[in-house]
């Protein structure tokens, strides 16, 4: 009882001065630190992705996508995998900051960044909006677009159908179910001729993205770059119609 209890004070010590907890298996750690040492190991850097489509596999000949590139920070597994389910469920202030300049960079390092003008995100229903009370996708691209230094906005696109459970339709269903998912903003401020940077969590087949981008264009917007923090992994082909990840 008593050693329970002091390991419990002790806790809340530790939660008082350090409430700083791994953005994947939520451990407590120190200040300024954003994974404990065997999540950031398990973390798999997604080198060697197409920088046009975004995926491990290229589908640029086998798709069209409507935006005109894409990067990520890792492959959606592991560690990974549980820091953007943590994500959506409100650990997000953190991830954004660790995953914003590793995004910044890729987007530097393939020349998508220095056209860019505006960042923006895949909007989220207001049903989500409401559970949740964020988008998480919006606090992504605030960081990104601070981290390259360029403005943000999160009112260029609306998402106008109700949100679907995507990770259980097919890539063709998930294809299907977002065309016309999207819609300009009223009002909105002017992107014709611009580049714009589209946020979100996850890249998996690409059609939310792609949909999205295909808004932005229809808007006046002249080139769309993509940036996610994890991108799926698996074989479409192989694994079939149940998807692991959201969009
Ligand atoms: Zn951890
Ligand atoms: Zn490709």
């Amino acid at each position: 009882m008593m050693k329970t209890l002091a390991k419990a004070l002790k806790q809340f010590a530790a939660d008082l001065i350090f409430p700083n907890r791994c953005l994947s298996c939520l451990k407590v750690i120190g200040w300024k630190e954003y994974f404990c040492p065997e999540c950031e190991g398990e973390l798999k850097p997604s080198d060697g992705c197409c920088i046009k489509c975004g995926m491990k596999v290229c589908e640029c000949e086998t798709q069209s996508f409507s935006y005109d590139g894409c990067v990520s920070c890792v492959f959606y597994e592991s560690s990974a995998r549980q820091a953007v389910l943590n994500l959506k469920e409100g650990e997000i202030f953190g991830c954004a900051e660790y995953f914003a300049p590793i995004i910044s960079e890729k987007l530097k390092s393939c020349g998508y960044a220095a056209s860019a003008d505006i960042v923006t995100c895949v909007p989220m229903g207001k049903k989500r909006i409401r559970k949740s009370g964020v988008n998480h996708s919006a606090v992504i691209g605030k960081s990104v677009a601070k981290s390259i230094g360029i403005d943000f906005s999160d009112k260029l696109i609306v998402k106008v159908s109700d949100d679907l459970i995507q990770h259980e339709l097919s890539a063709q269903e998930r294809r299907t179910m977002v065309k016309n998912a999207f819609a300009p903003a009223k009002n909105v401020e002017s992107i014709d001729g611009k580049t714009v940077i589209l946020c979100d969590d996850i890249l998996t087949t690409g059609s939310t993205l792609s949909e999205c981008a295909r808004v932005l264009k229809s808007m006046g917007a002249k080139k769309v770059y993509c940036a996610v923090i994890a991108v799926t992994r698996f074989d479409k082909e192989k694994y079939g119609s149940k998807n692991p990840a959201g969009t």
